[in-house]
């Protein structure tokens, strides 16, 4: 017998309209109705028979069943207390062993504790989301700083933020987010993904990051310092790179030396440095205060 998928809209509307009549708006909740773009997350996620997935907001199931079917043992953090009796009655009754439910808010999970017995500690997670979008970027760094042992983040996030972390030196997208990204994470974009994908529809269109932890971060010195002071060079846009140094070196002699070092202009925009350039920026800095 072929299942209906939780995806397709007609079975989510009847999940909807059973249990729970309105999708919470304040829990970012758009639930994806299109197969083919879950089946394209798992791909990308490249979630292999035995994988040990964690799943950010399952909300109805949609892609928990898919992860599932694709034979992964998935743990998922949800908030909404209408939602465990769903994913107990419509996820593939003959996978549910594989299905571990944690209701915590995902930015206070006790990785240790609640993947405990139902992973092996000694293998890595592979971390998936359609994420509720008004945490995108704490949940990111939360993962980074949480010491899970994880190989990939495969997030579904609002296309503004991702243009913003997979952004190249010079554009408008390019800034503090995505230095913070890049300087610890590889970041592949996997797929955009329109509005009408989702019920409720969002009013923005949505993308596919993949992004996988470097061994370590690029920049070598403390990571919260690095984000810190690339957000002052970034504090006035507008303003030529000097002009925003000056909050942080108030030294105009000190300045010209930090530029003469660098090799760049003193009124190049903060917009134009690569990230190999902000590490030695951000070194130069720190180093004039020692
Ligand atoms: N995965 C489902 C899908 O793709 O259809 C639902 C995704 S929906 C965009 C986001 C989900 O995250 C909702 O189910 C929401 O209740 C849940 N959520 C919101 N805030 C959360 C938090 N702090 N921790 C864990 N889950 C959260």
């Amino acid at each position: 017998m072929t299942r209906i998928p939780i995806a397709d809209p007609v079975r989510t509307q009847a999940i909807v309209n059973r249990y729970l009549k309105t999708a919470k708006k304040s829990l970012g909740q758009n639930f994806l109705i299109d197969l083919t773009v879950i089946q394209k997350i798992v791909a990308a996620a490249d979630i292999k028979p035995g994988d040990q997935v964690i799943e950010i907001g399952p909300g109805i199931g949609s892609l928990t069943e898919q992860l599932l079917l694709a034979g992964a043992k998935v743990v998922a953090y949800e908030v909404d207390d209408r939602l465990p009796e769903i994913l107990q009655n419509e996820l593939p009754q003959d996978h549910l062993a594989d299905f571990k439910l944690v209701m915590q808010d995902i930015l206070q999970a006790n990785f240790k504790q609640d993947l405990a017995g139902f992973f092996q500690p000694d293998r890595p997670v592979k971390i998936v989301a359609n994420l509720p979008y008004y945490i995108t970027t704490p949940i990111i760094f939360n993962l980074l700083s949480s010491g899970l042992n994880f190989t990939s983040l495969t997030l579904m996030m609002q296309q503004e933020v991702a243009d913003r972390i997979a952004a190249e030196p010079g554009g408008k997208d390019y800034g503090p987010l995505t230095l913070a990204v890049q300087n610890q994470m590889q970041v592949e974009q996997a797929l955009t993904v329109s509005h009408r994908s989702f019920w409720p529809q969002p009013k923005v269109d949505s993308a596919v990051l993949v992004l996988r932890p470097l061994p370590k971060p690029r920049y070598l010195g403390k990571t919260a310092e690095f984000n810190r002071l690339v957000k002052m060079c970034f504090a006035q846009r507008r303003k030529t790179l000097n002009n925003n140094l000056k909050a942080i070196v108030p030294d105009k002699e000190q300045r010209a030396e930090i530029f003469e070092k660098m090799q760049v202009p003193a009124n190049i925009r903060p917009e134009k440095l690569d990230l190999d350039q902000f590490i030695s920026l951000v070194s130069l800095i720190v180093k004039s205060k020692a």
